[in-house]
Protein backbone atom coordinates (compact mmCIF):
# COMPACT_ATOMS: atom_id res chain seq x y z
CA UNK A 1 0.00 0.00 0.00
CA UNK A 2 1.30 3.52 -0.50
CA UNK A 3 1.18 6.13 1.43
CA UNK A 4 -1.54 8.08 -0.75
CA UNK A 5 -3.62 5.07 -1.08
CA UNK A 6 -3.67 4.77 2.45
CA UNK A 7 -4.07 8.62 3.47
CA UNK A 8 -7.40 8.78 1.35
CA UNK A 9 -8.73 5.10 2.97
CA UNK A 10 -7.86 7.38 6.64
CA UNK A 11 -9.53 9.96 5.16
CA UNK A 12 -12.89 7.78 4.39
CA UNK A 13 -13.10 6.27 7.39
CA UNK A 14 -12.54 9.25 9.49
CA UNK A 15 -14.37 11.95 7.81
CA UNK A 16 -15.49 11.82 4.34
CA UNK A 17 -17.31 14.91 4.03
CA UNK A 18 -14.73 17.14 5.70
CA UNK A 19 -13.33 19.71 3.18
CA UNK A 20 -9.39 19.07 1.86
CA UNK A 21 -9.34 22.71 1.37
CA UNK A 22 -7.84 24.84 3.87
CA UNK A 23 -7.27 21.52 6.24
CA UNK A 24 -3.82 20.85 7.81
CA UNK A 25 -3.22 17.25 6.94
CA UNK A 26 -0.89 17.39 4.64
CA UNK A 27 2.68 15.62 4.59
CA UNK A 28 5.46 17.27 6.27
CA UNK A 29 8.00 15.49 4.47
CA UNK A 30 8.67 12.33 1.99
CA UNK A 31 7.11 10.59 -0.80
CA UNK A 32 3.23 10.00 -1.53
CA UNK A 33 4.05 7.12 -3.29
CA UNK A 34 6.31 5.02 -0.77
CA UNK A 35 5.17 2.04 -0.25
CA UNK A 36 3.99 1.74 3.37
CA UNK A 37 6.19 -0.80 5.36
CA UNK A 38 5.69 -0.24 8.75
CA UNK A 39 3.69 2.97 10.61
CA UNK A 40 4.49 4.75 13.48
CA UNK A 41 1.93 7.14 15.37
CA UNK A 42 2.53 9.85 17.71
CA UNK A 43 1.24 13.37 18.94
CA UNK A 44 3.95 14.88 17.56
CA UNK A 45 6.83 13.94 15.77
CA UNK A 46 9.88 15.42 17.43
CA UNK A 47 13.31 14.21 17.19
CA UNK A 48 12.94 11.99 20.10
CA UNK A 49 9.84 9.73 18.42
CA UNK A 50 11.64 9.99 14.98
CA UNK A 51 14.99 8.32 15.95
CA UNK A 52 13.14 5.18 17.87
CA UNK A 53 10.83 5.17 14.44
CA UNK A 54 13.56 4.87 12.54
CA UNK A 55 14.96 2.17 15.14
CA UNK A 56 11.56 0.16 14.27
CA UNK A 57 11.81 0.61 10.74
CA UNK A 58 8.75 2.50 10.25
CA UNK A 59 8.75 4.66 7.05
CA UNK A 60 5.58 6.31 8.05
CA UNK A 61 5.04 8.33 10.73
CA UNK A 62 1.36 9.38 11.00
CA UNK A 63 1.79 12.62 13.61
CA UNK A 64 -1.20 14.82 15.05
CA UNK A 65 0.77 17.99 15.53
CA UNK A 66 3.03 19.84 13.52
CA UNK A 67 6.23 18.85 12.39
CA UNK A 68 8.10 22.58 11.66
CA UNK A 69 6.89 24.59 14.92
CA UNK A 70 3.71 26.20 13.08
CA UNK A 71 0.14 25.10 12.24
CA UNK A 72 0.45 25.94 8.31
CA UNK A 73 4.45 24.19 8.49
CA UNK A 74 5.78 27.47 7.44
CA UNK A 75 9.47 26.62 6.78
CA UNK A 76 10.48 29.62 4.54
CA UNK A 77 11.81 31.15 8.11
CA UNK A 78 13.94 28.42 8.72
CA UNK A 79 16.30 27.95 6.13
CA UNK A 80 19.97 27.34 7.08
CA UNK A 81 18.66 27.26 11.19
CA UNK A 82 19.91 23.83 12.46
CA UNK A 83 17.09 23.11 14.22
CA UNK A 84 15.00 22.35 10.71
CA UNK A 85 18.02 21.34 8.88
CA UNK A 86 19.78 18.62 11.39
CA UNK A 87 15.51 17.57 11.75
CA UNK A 88 14.85 17.54 7.85
CA UNK A 89 18.26 15.53 7.40
CA UNK A 90 17.69 12.63 9.58
CA UNK A 91 14.25 11.85 7.96
CA UNK A 92 15.14 11.94 4.57
CA UNK A 93 18.48 10.52 5.59
CA UNK A 94 15.70 7.62 7.21
CA UNK A 95 13.71 7.45 4.36
CA UNK A 96 10.30 8.69 6.31
CA UNK A 97 7.33 9.77 5.19
CA UNK A 98 5.65 12.45 7.73
CA UNK A 99 1.53 12.80 7.51
CA UNK A 100 -0.14 14.85 9.88
CA UNK A 101 -3.81 13.41 10.86
CA UNK A 102 -5.33 16.51 13.15
CA UNK A 103 -8.31 17.61 11.54
CA UNK A 104 -9.81 14.33 10.00
CA UNK A 105 -9.40 12.98 13.51
CA UNK A 106 -11.45 15.71 15.51
CA UNK A 107 -14.28 16.16 12.46
CA UNK A 108 -14.73 12.06 12.60
CA UNK A 109 -17.99 11.00 14.99
CA UNK A 110 -17.14 10.41 17.93
CA UNK A 111 -13.57 12.81 17.83
CA UNK A 112 -11.32 9.78 17.58
CA UNK A 113 -8.92 12.21 20.19
CA UNK A 114 -11.91 11.84 23.01
CA UNK A 115 -12.45 8.08 21.68
CA UNK A 116 -8.85 7.68 23.27
CA UNK A 117 -9.35 9.88 26.19
CA UNK A 118 -12.51 7.83 27.67
CA UNK A 119 -10.85 4.45 26.61
CA UNK A 120 -7.98 5.32 28.82
CA UNK A 121 -9.84 7.42 31.67
CA UNK A 122 -12.88 4.57 31.33
CA UNK A 123 -14.94 7.22 31.26
CA UNK A 124 -16.90 5.82 27.92
CA UNK A 125 -20.50 5.33 30.16
CA UNK A 126 -20.13 8.63 31.83
CA UNK A 127 -20.35 11.26 28.78
CA UNK A 128 -23.15 12.92 28.35
CA UNK A 129 -24.42 15.30 25.35
CA UNK A 130 -22.54 18.77 25.01
CA UNK A 131 -21.47 21.72 23.15
CA UNK A 132 -18.05 23.15 22.95
CA UNK A 133 -16.77 20.77 25.75
CA UNK A 134 -16.87 17.23 26.24
CA UNK A 135 -19.13 16.94 29.42
CA UNK A 136 -19.10 13.82 32.17
CA UNK A 137 -20.96 13.09 35.11
CA UNK A 138 -18.83 10.75 37.29
CA UNK A 139 -19.79 9.12 40.55
CA UNK A 140 -19.03 11.41 43.03
CA UNK A 141 -15.16 12.25 43.64
CA UNK A 142 -13.27 14.60 45.12
CA UNK A 143 -10.96 16.76 42.95
CA UNK A 144 -7.83 15.22 44.65
CA UNK A 145 -8.76 11.90 43.61
CA UNK A 146 -9.64 13.18 39.98
CA UNK A 147 -5.96 14.51 39.91
CA UNK A 148 -4.17 11.49 40.88
CA UNK A 149 -6.14 9.45 38.60
CA UNK A 150 -4.95 11.74 35.65
CA UNK A 151 -1.29 11.60 37.35
CA UNK A 152 -1.49 7.33 37.06
CA UNK A 153 -3.10 7.26 33.90
CA UNK A 154 -1.11 9.98 32.10
CA UNK A 155 2.23 9.05 33.11
CA UNK A 156 2.44 12.46 35.20
CA UNK A 157 4.57 13.24 38.20
CA UNK A 158 2.35 16.29 38.37
CA UNK A 159 -0.96 18.19 37.49
CA UNK A 160 -1.58 21.60 37.96
CA UNK A 161 -4.72 22.62 39.67
CA UNK A 162 -6.53 25.97 40.69
CA UNK A 163 -9.47 25.15 43.18
CA UNK A 164 -9.14 23.25 46.63
CA UNK A 165 -7.92 19.17 46.11
CA UNK A 166 -10.85 18.52 48.80
CA UNK A 167 -13.80 19.77 46.64
CA UNK A 168 -16.18 17.10 45.65
CA UNK A 169 -17.39 16.98 42.15
CA UNK A 170 -19.49 15.19 39.45
CA UNK A 171 -19.64 17.18 36.39
CA UNK A 172 -16.39 17.29 34.54
CA UNK A 173 -16.01 19.29 31.31
CA UNK A 174 -12.96 18.77 29.27
CA UNK A 175 -11.29 20.37 26.46
CA UNK A 176 -7.97 19.15 25.20
CA UNK A 177 -5.03 19.94 23.07
CA UNK A 178 -5.81 23.98 22.47
CA UNK A 179 -9.62 23.88 23.01
CA UNK A 180 -9.51 25.30 26.48
CA UNK A 181 -7.59 28.57 24.55
CA UNK A 182 -11.03 29.43 23.64
CA UNK A 183 -9.28 30.64 20.11
CA UNK A 184 -12.01 32.78 17.95
CA UNK A 185 -14.14 32.74 21.64
CA UNK A 186 -12.21 33.98 24.12
CA UNK A 187 -15.18 33.46 26.78
CA UNK A 188 -15.97 30.10 25.44
CA UNK A 189 -14.38 27.67 28.69
CA UNK A 190 -15.80 29.79 31.33
CA UNK A 191 -19.04 30.67 29.60
CA UNK A 192 -19.40 26.41 29.43
CA UNK A 193 -18.65 25.72 33.02
CA UNK A 194 -21.06 28.51 33.92
CA UNK A 195 -23.77 27.67 31.52
CA UNK A 196 -22.83 23.40 31.88
CA UNK A 197 -22.89 23.53 35.68
CA UNK A 198 -19.45 22.29 35.76
CA UNK A 199 -17.57 21.16 39.08
CA UNK A 200 -14.55 20.90 37.04
CA UNK A 201 -12.48 21.82 34.20
CA UNK A 202 -10.11 19.79 32.89
CA UNK A 203 -7.42 21.14 30.24
CA UNK A 204 -4.74 21.37 27.85
CA UNK A 205 -3.17 24.30 26.87
CA UNK A 206 -3.95 27.78 28.96
CA UNK A 207 -4.67 31.46 28.91
CA UNK A 208 -3.77 32.76 32.64
CA UNK A 209 -6.23 35.45 32.62
CA UNK A 210 -9.07 34.58 31.48
CA UNK A 211 -10.47 31.27 32.44
CA UNK A 212 -8.18 30.38 34.86
CA UNK A 213 -9.27 33.98 36.49
CA UNK A 214 -12.52 32.63 36.45
CA UNK A 215 -11.97 29.64 38.18
CA UNK A 216 -9.61 31.27 41.03
CA UNK A 217 -11.82 33.85 41.64
CA UNK A 218 -14.87 31.45 41.72
CA UNK A 219 -12.23 29.31 44.28
CA UNK A 220 -11.60 32.42 46.32
CA UNK A 221 -15.64 33.03 46.80
CA UNK A 222 -16.12 29.36 48.21
CA UNK A 223 -17.49 28.46 44.97
CA UNK A 224 -17.79 24.89 43.86
CA UNK A 225 -15.33 25.09 41.02
CA UNK A 226 -12.26 24.04 39.75
CA UNK A 227 -9.69 23.46 37.36
CA UNK A 228 -7.41 21.02 36.28
CA UNK A 229 -4.22 21.28 33.62
CA UNK A 230 -3.12 18.86 32.16
CA UNK A 231 -1.63 20.62 28.43
CA UNK A 232 -2.06 20.24 25.08
CA UNK A 233 0.33 16.56 24.39
CA UNK A 234 -0.98 15.09 27.36
CA UNK A 235 -4.67 15.34 26.68
CA UNK A 236 -4.12 14.55 22.98
CA UNK A 237 -2.14 11.81 23.21
CA UNK A 238 -4.42 9.48 24.42
CA UNK A 239 -5.81 9.82 21.06
CA UNK A 240 -3.16 8.67 19.45
CA UNK A 241 -2.36 5.76 21.87
CA UNK A 242 -6.19 4.53 20.39
CA UNK A 243 -5.19 4.94 16.80
CA UNK A 244 -3.24 1.50 16.04
CA UNK A 245 -6.79 -0.01 16.99
CA UNK A 246 -8.67 2.04 14.91
CA UNK A 247 -5.99 1.65 12.16
CA UNK A 248 -6.38 -2.28 12.04
CA UNK A 249 -8.98 -2.60 9.42
CA UNK A 250 -7.60 -0.48 7.29
CA UNK A 251 -3.88 -1.63 7.45
CA UNK A 252 -4.12 -5.13 6.86
CA UNK A 253 -0.86 -6.49 8.18
CA UNK A 254 1.35 -3.54 8.10
CA UNK A 255 2.70 -3.05 11.58
CA UNK A 256 1.73 0.06 13.25
CA UNK A 257 3.12 1.26 17.08
CA UNK A 258 2.47 3.89 18.90
CA UNK A 259 5.45 5.67 20.14
CA UNK A 260 4.96 8.86 23.43
CA UNK A 261 6.06 12.07 22.73
CA UNK A 262 6.58 11.91 26.58
CA UNK A 263 6.18 15.00 29.13
CA UNK A 264 6.80 18.45 26.88
CA UNK A 265 8.03 19.74 29.72
CA UNK A 266 10.27 18.59 33.02
CA UNK A 267 9.55 19.65 36.50
CA UNK A 268 12.55 21.01 38.65
ZN1 LIG B 1 -5.97 17.70 18.48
Amino acid sequence: MKVRDLMQAIFRASAPAFPDAGSCDVLHAGDPEAEVRAIAVCFMADMGVLRKAAEIGANLVITHEPTFFSSREDTSWLRGNPVYELKKKFIEENGITVWRFHDHMHAARPDLIYAGWERLLGWESYARSGGHARLYRLPETTVAELCEAFKRKLGMPCVRLIGDPGMKCRDIGVLVGGGSLGLGDELMPAKTMAEESLDVLVCGEIVEWTTCAFVRDAAFLGLNKAMIILGHNRTEECGMQYLPEWLSPLVGDIPVEHISSGEPVSYI
